[in-house]
């Protein structure tokens, strides 16, 4: 039997915020298990949906830097005020043993992921249009109209970014934006490159089969 070890991969995956990208991200990881969400390190303030230790591990600035210092992470930025980090620790492990890791980061972030690993895929998903953001920004009732106005006007300056990334997804009805993703996913695991290990069946027991008589 032909047996291939493939190699775990990077995924990274951006979006302004309303587009849809906490769902999409969860149900990545429900489809399959060999799949780990990198957990950030960050210095924002905790909202009422966020858990310590799964959504974000959540430190003073001090501390931030600290890390910084000692090397601890793979990539870092400020954003909006606040800075973020990916662990470089959890990341070599998980990529080690199969799994395929999915980072939610900014584009800077992606682009700094991008030139550390070739081989990772990035994914820059959409909202169907900037009224349907809006709309969504506002219907999650989080954001006063002034954040808002940030958020939008942050999703702009983003977007001209996605020359960095090698997918767009248009996220207009989430089922059909993860089943785009795992096509593309399934596409990029086959890749020869990351192909590990080859075995191949015994040469001895083939030459033995091509000699027996019928
Ligand atoms: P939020 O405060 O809304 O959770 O995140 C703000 C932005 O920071 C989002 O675009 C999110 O994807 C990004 N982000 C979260 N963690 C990291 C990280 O570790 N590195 C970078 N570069 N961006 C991150």
């Amino acid at each position: 039997m032909i047996k291939l070890k493939k190699r775990g991969f990077l995924i990274v995956i951006s979006a302004p915020s309303g587009a849809g990208k906490g769902t999409i991200v969860n149900k990545l990881l429900q489809n399959e298990h060999k799949r780990y969400l990198s957990v950030s390190t960050t210095t924002r303030e905790m909202r009422s949906n966020d858990i310590p230790g799964v959504t974000y591990n959540f430190v003073k600035e001090e501390e931030f830097k600290k890390k910084i210092a000692e090397g601890y992470f793979l990539e870092y930025t400020n954003y909006a005020g606040n800075y973020y980090g990916t662990p470089k620790k959890d990341i070599e492990e998980k990529l080690a043993d199969g799994y395929d890791v999915i980072l939610e980061i900014e584009v800077e972030g992606a682009l700094n992921i991008k030139k550390m690993f070739e081989d990772a895929i990035c994914i820059f998903i959409l909202p169907p249009s900037f009224k349907e953001l809006v709309m969504r920004l506002k219907k999650r009732g989080t954001d006063t109209q002034e954040k808002i106005k940030k958020r939008v006007n942050k999703a702009y300056e983003e977007i001209k970014e996605i020359n960095n990334y090698d997918y767009v997804v248009i996220n207009d009805e989430v089922s059909q934006a993860v089943l785009l993703i795992e096509d593309i996913l399934k596409a990029e695991k086959w890749r020869v490159k990351r192909i590990e290990d080859i075995t191949l069946d015994k040469k001895e027991d083939i030459e033995i089969l091509i000699n027996e008589d019928n």
